[in-house]
């Protein structure tokens, strides 16, 4: 049995696995350690014991002890898909692989997330679970929380997504909107979970357990790329947990000698609102964003009040990988999902598009040298994103009317 734990990551404190948010001694971010066992080189190449497919399948890596507590919907395993017709279309002689993480359970890679997070609460014996979110992590919550028969209430901002809040809605969450942006919701969220004892499964490095699932996008970049390591990673941004979890997958595999190389972490966020990436360009620590942020990118407009550390974490894991933080405009953004959807056929919202927009941009910049692999994390699904323009529709009722209307 491997032995883990909790670690500051900031003082080294450890703590037992239990529903801790932060150390006790020092407010640091907790992070679950845990020993090597024989064994873990099998279950990363071909899954473990308990589970055939998914994310479970290397259950023995994740901070779970008995299968029965498992909460799942048949999150992973999602395609990796290799495109030729953006580079083509960029000029740029270089591989894109898109993982299409919006093909989880309920539309965005939070399923993996939630599905651990769900699970550990599961096994601590908890009923309830809180969580503060722009929208995905609120419709994925809901969904496992109908899935595990525990009660969800989620804390979502007014400009939230209709789509998203429907799904909330659906799966029978109680909803509690807010006036302002993520970073109000998080707060309230952090309360309630504190007077209740309910655990919190917010999407910013808070939940220790959650980041841990992160790490299975890399086992299975690593069977999909038969063992191949690829040259960048893009991630889309809101506080960073999703790029740091892949990059502890890649350290695991490094250790445990299954692959020689770790991939250059490029994280990208909107310009509108980009605490993270500022704060890399000027070798700062991370300032919370106190301006307006209007943007397409929903999902990752996190101004990080309040927890302005875990901005600090990301760069520090980035810059460790050897990768950037970069930017995009709204136009940018907006270019990057069209392109997804004409060129690649992959539905996205706008904030699942952004990694594809950073290759470009990356390559512009001389970041990606010629026949170097970029990987994409396409991370939500376009049928959730309500705020489209659909033209008007054109009503034919004779074969001429509809060749006029083609022609
Ligand atoms: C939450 C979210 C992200 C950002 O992930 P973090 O781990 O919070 O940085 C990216 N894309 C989508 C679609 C999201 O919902
Ligand atoms: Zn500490």
């Amino acid at each position: 049995m491997p032995t883990e734990c909790l670690v500051c990551r900031h003082c080294g404190a450890t703590y037992p696995l239990r529903q801790h948010y932060s150390c006790a001694q020092c407010g640091g971010i907790l992070e679950v350690r845990r020993t090597f066992a024989t064994g873990d080189r099998e279950v990363v190449l071909r899954g473990g014991r308990h589970f055939r497919r998914g994310l479970w399948k290397y259950f023995e890596m994740l901070p779970v002890a008995d299968p029965a507590n498992v909460v799942s919907l048949g999150e992973g395993d999602t395609p990796l898909l290799r495109d030729e017709r953006l580079p083509d279309h960029w000029r740029r002689d270089i591989s894109l692989l898109i993982k299409a993480e919006s093909l989880n359970p309920t539309g965005s890679f939070k399923d993996r997330p939630t599905s651990v997070g769900l699970s550990v609460a599961r096994e601590l014996g908890q009923d309830t679970v809180v969580v503060s979110s722009s929208g995905n992590a609120a419709a994925s919550t809901a969904a496992y929380a109908a899935r595990a028969g525990m009660r969800c209430v989620v804390v979502v901002p007014e400009s939230v997504d209709p789509g998203k809040l429907a799904q909330a809605h659906a799966h029978g969450a109680r909803v509690l909107g807010v006036r302002g942006s993520f970073s109000n919701c998080f707060a309230l969220a952090r309360e309630l979970s504190g007077r209740f004892g309910w655990t919190n499964l917010v999407s910013t490095f808070l939940n220790p357990y959650t980041v841990e699932a992160d790490k299975t996008i890399a086992y299975e970049l690593r069977e999909q790329m038969d063992g191949g390591v690829p040259d960048c990673i893009f991630v889309p941004i809101g506080s960073g947990p999703l790029l740091a979890g892949v990059f502890k997958g890649y350290r695991e595999m490094l250790a445990l000698g299954l692959t020689r190389a770790l991939p250059r972490m490029i994280g990208v966020q909107a310009e509108a609102c980009e605490p993270i990436t500022r704060a890399f360009l000027r070798g700062e620590p991370v300032r919370a964003w106190d301006g307006p942020m209007r943007t397409m990118a929903g999902g990752i407009a996190d101004p990080l009040v309040g927890y302005e550390q875990d901005g600090d974490l990301t760069i520090r894991v980035v810059r460790e990988s050897g990768g950037v933080m970069l930017s995009l405009s709204e136009t940018e953004v907006a270019e990057a999902t069209r392109l997804l959807e004409t060129k690649v056929g992959l539905y996205s919202e706008p904030t699942g598009a952004v990694a594809v927009g950073a290759v470009k941009k990356l390559c512009d910049a001389g970041g990606m040298a010629e026949g170097e692999t970029a990987v994409c994390l396409m991370t939500g699904h376009g049928f959730k994103y309500g705020k489209r323009d659909v033209p008007e529709m054109r009503i034919v009722e004779t074969l001429d009317q509809a060749c006029e209307a083609l022609a």
